[in-house]
C-alpha cells in the first residue's frame, strides 16, 4: 500500500542509494535527487554501495557541487552492491541505526524490483518512508513505461547488431546474437524490430523450433543470403542460444551458423539523452513526492507524465510486451 505520511512539517534529511543491477542514468538519477533536495532546502545524504553502505554507515553529506559531470556517466558513482545481511532482520536492524544516527528522514532508493522488495520490508518494519526510481535496462518494472537504463541499452544493442550485420552480409552467415532479458522481451523485441532481425526469441512467447526453421528457410528461399536471429536470454523456444544455432546449423547446412552473446557491454555506456532527462525528471519528482507527503511509492513515467504507483504493485505486477511490435517484426522480416 502506497502511503501518506505528514512528511511536510519534519522532512529535512534525504538519504539516496544505488542498489542492485546498475544501469546507465543511475547517476543522472542521484545529481537530480541531490539538487532537487537542496533546491527545496532539505540536506542530502549519499549512500554507498546500496544497502551495505547503509548497514555499515557509509554515508557523505552532498552538496550541489558534488555531482558536477556525473549526468554524462554510465554505472552509478555511489556503487551497487547485492547486499545479503539487508536481508534478515538483523541487518535492516543496523541499517536502522544508520538511518537514526544521520537522522534521516525519507530514502530514495535507485533500483529494481529486488531493491524496491527490500525497501518495502525496511518500511514495514521501521516507518522510514521510501521512495523508488526504476533502474534497470530490462525495462521489466510495472508501473511505468520505461525504466532508467532501458533506452541505453537498446542504442547499444542495436549498434552492436549493426556492426555484426556487416560481417553476416559478406559472409553467408546467419547470426544467433543474445540479449539480455531472462524475465522479459523487451530488449530483444525492440533492439530486434530496430536492428531489422529475422526472427526474435522472447521469453513471453515460445515460437517452437520447427517454426524458426520453416521461417529461415522461407527466407533463404526469397534470397536473403544473410539473416540475425535475435533470442533474449530466457528465451523458451530452446535450452540456450548455442543450443539452438547448433539445431539450425544441422538443418540449414546452406548457412554458415555464428553465435555472439552481447552480455555485460550492454550495461554500460554513457546514458541516451531520453535516460537522461528522464533521470532528470524522476529524481525532481521523487523528492518533491516525498515533499508531498508520498511514501512507499515508485515514481514512473506514463503518456509523458510523472506518475505514482505503490512499490508492491511495481514489484508484482508484470510488465507486458508490445504484441504489436511481434506482428510489426513478422511483416517485416518476408
Ligand atoms: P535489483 O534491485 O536489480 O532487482 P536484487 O534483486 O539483487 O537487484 O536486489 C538488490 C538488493 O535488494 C539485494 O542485494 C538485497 O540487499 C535487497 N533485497 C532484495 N530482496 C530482498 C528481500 N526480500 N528482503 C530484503 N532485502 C532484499
Amino acid at each position: 500500500m502506497a502511503d501518506r505520511i505528514d512528511l511536510m512539517s519534519t522532512l529535512k534529511k534525504i538519504g539516496v542509494l544505488t542498489s542492485g543491477g546498475d544501469a546507465p542514468g543511475m547517476n543522472a538519477a542521484i545529481r537530480a535527487v541531490v539538487r532537487s533536495s537542496i533546491f527545496y532546502k532539505y540536506e542530502c545524504f549519499a549512500i554507498h554501495k546500496g544497502y551495505q553502505g547503509l548497514i555499515d554507515g557509509e554515508l557523505t553529506p552532498m552538496t550541489p557541487r558534488s555531482v558536477n559531470n556525473i549526468v554524462n556517466k554510465g554505472g552509478t558513482f555511489l556503487k551497487s552492491a547485492r547486499c545479503l545481511e539487508f536481508r534478515t532482520q538483523e541487518g535492516r536492524k543496523k541499517a536502522y541505526r544508520t538511518v537514526q544516527k544521520f537522522e534521516l528522514d525519507a530514502l530514495v532508493v535507485i533500483g529494481g524490483d529486488g531493491s524496491f522488495t527490500g525497501a518495502m520490508i525496511f518500511q514495514k518494519e521501521w516507518n522510514v518512508p521510501v521512495i523508488g526510481i526504476p533502474g534497470t535496462i530490462d525495462n521489466d518494472i510495472s508501473g511505468t513505461q520505461f525504466t532508467l537504463g532501458y533506452d541505453t541499452a537498446l542504442n547499444t544493442v542495436i549498434d552492436a547488431i549493426d556492426k555484426i550485420r556487416d560481417t553476416a552480409s559478406s559472409h553467408n552467415r546467419l547470426f544467433f546474437v543474445e540479449v539480455m532479458g531472462r524475465d522479459a522481451g523487451h530488449i530483444a523485441l525492440n533492439a530486434g524490430v530496430g536492428a531489422g532481425a529475422e526472427e526474435i526469441l522472447i521469453p513471453e512467447e515460445d515460437m517452437g523450433l520447427e517454426r524458426l526453421l520453416d521461417s529461415l528457410k522461407k527466407s533463404e528461399k526469397s534470397g536473403k543470403s544473410s539473416s540475425i536471429v535475435v533470442v533474449a536470454e530466457g528465451d523458451k523456444t530452446g535450452d540456450n542460444v548455442f543450443e539452438i544455432a547448433s539445431y539450425v546449423e544441422k538443418n540449414m547446412p546452406y548457412y554458415d551458423v555464428r553465435v555472439s552473446v552481447l552480455g555485460h557491454m550492454q550495461r554500460g555506456g554513457s546514458p541516451s539523452c531520453f535516460d537522461r532527462v528522464l533521470a532528470s525528471r524522476m529524481g525532481v519528482f521523487a523528492v518533491e513526492s516525498l515533499r508531498n507527503g508520498d511514501s512507499n511509492v515508485m515514481v514512473g513515467i506514463k503518456n509523458d507524465k510523472m506518475v505514482l504507483s505503490p512499490l508492491e504493485k511495481a514489484i508484482k505486477g508484470t510488465s507486458k510486451i508490445n504484441k504489436e511490435l511481434i506482428r510489426v517484426s513478422d511483416i517485416l522480416s518476408i
